[in-house]
C-alpha cells in the first residue's frame, strides 16, 4: 500500500482517535545534573491504535500541521496533561512542572493565550506548573509574533522555553531578542560535545550568554555519561535525554514522582 493511501487513512482515523482516547502523553523526565533531581518534564504524544500498535509523533504531526488537527490536538495534550496534574495535587503529590509543545498553527490563533490559561485554570492548576515549548523554527518567519506572545505568556506568569536552539534558524543573537525563561539546546548542538572542541566552545557560550540573560538552559538527546558530565561542568541547569530516562506513560511517571 502507498503512502498517500496510509497518510490518508490515517487523517481520516483523527477524530475517532480524539474521540476514543487513542493519543495518551507519555512524560519525558528532565533533570538537575546536579542533584540528579526530578525537576519537570516534557509531555509527548503517542498514538497507540485499536490494534495496539503505537505511531510515534513523527508519523503523524506532519500531516496533522497540513491539515490543521495539530490544533485539535495539542489542546487535547494540554487537557490529559491537565487531568494528569490535577489528580497527582489531589493525591499530594509533589507535582513539578510539565511542558507541552505549541505548534505553529497555535499561534497563529489570536486567543492562544487566554485560550490556555482558561483550560488551565478550569482544573485548578497555578499556571506555573505547565511551560510551553516554542520551537526555534517558528522563529524564522514570525519572529514578531513568537516575541509578543512570549512576553503575553510571561506576563501571566507562564513559562517559556525555546526548543531546538541551535537547529539552525536562529542565531545566539536572537536570544537578546526573545524573551524566553528557558533555552533548550537542540540534539544536534549537543551530539558533537564530545568529540568537537568548537561544538564544545559554541555549547558553553550558548549557556553563559543565557545565563547573562537570565534565563535557564535545559539540553535535550543526552544519550552518555561523557555528554552528562561535560555539560555538568557547563554548568547546564536541565538535562533531558535516554541517559536519565525515556519518554514514558504516565503511570510510569506517577510511579517515579510519588517515591
Ligand atoms: P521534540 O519536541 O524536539 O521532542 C524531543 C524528541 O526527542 C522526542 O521524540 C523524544 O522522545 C526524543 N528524545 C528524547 N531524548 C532522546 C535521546 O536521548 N536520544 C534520542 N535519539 N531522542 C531523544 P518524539 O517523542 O518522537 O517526538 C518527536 C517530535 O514530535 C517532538 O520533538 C515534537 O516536535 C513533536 N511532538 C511530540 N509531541 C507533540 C505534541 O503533543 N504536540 C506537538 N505539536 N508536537 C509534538
Ligand atoms: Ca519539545
Ligand atoms: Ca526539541
Amino acid at each position: 500500500q502507498n503512502a498517500f493511501f496510509e497518510n490518508m487513512q490515517l487523517e481520516d482515523r483523527f477524530d475517532e482517535a480524539i474521540g476514543e482516547h487513542q493519543f495518551k502523553a507519555y512524560y519525558q523526565p528532565k533533570c538537575n545534573p546536579k542533584t540528579g533531581e526530578i525537576v519537570g518534564c516534557e509531555a509527548l504524544v503517542r498514538w497507540v491504535q485499536e490494534d495496539g500498535t503505537m505511531l510515534s509523533p513523527d508519523r503523524f504531526i506532519p500531516l496533522f500541521e497540513k491539515n490543521g488537527d495539530i490544533v485539535k490536538l495539542d489542546k487535547y495534550v494540554l487537557e490529559e496533561t491537565c487531568a494528569k496534574i490535577r489528580k497527582w495535587l489531589d493525591l499530594g503529590y509533589d507535582v513539578s512542572p510539565i511542558s507541552v509543545n505549541v505548534s505553529l498553527l497555535q499561534l497563529l490563533d489570536e486567543n492562544f493565550v487566554e485560550d490556555h490559561i482558561k483550560t488551565v485554570e478550569k482544573y485548578g492548576i497555578p499556571l506555573n506548573l505547565i511551560e510551553v515549548e516554542f520551537t526555534e523554527s517558528i522563529l524564522a518567519e514570525n519572529e514578531s509574533l513568537l516575541i509578543s506572545l512570549t512576553k503575553q505568556c510571561k506576563k501571566h506568569g507562564i513559562k517559556v522555553l525555546l526548543d531546538d536552539f541551535g537547529s539552525g534558524y536562529s542565531s545566539l543573537n536572537m536570544l537578546n531578542l526573545l524573551p524566553c525563561d528557558i533555552v533548550k539546546l537542540d540534539k544536534r548542538f549537543v551530539d558533537k560535545l564530545e568529540t568537537d572542541d568548537k561544538s564544545k566552545a559554541i555549547v558553553l557560550s550558548a549557556i553563559s550568554l543565557a545565563h547573562t540573560l537570565q534565563m535557564s538552559v535545559t539540553a535535550e538527546g543526552i544519550e552518555t555519561k561523557s555528554q552528562y558530565d561535560l555539560l555538568k561542568e557547563m554548568h547546564c541547569d536541565t538535562i533531558q535525554g535516554f541517559y536519565c530516562a525515556k519518554p514514558m506513560p504516565e503511570k510510569e511517571y506517577e510511579n517515579l514522582i510519588k517515591g
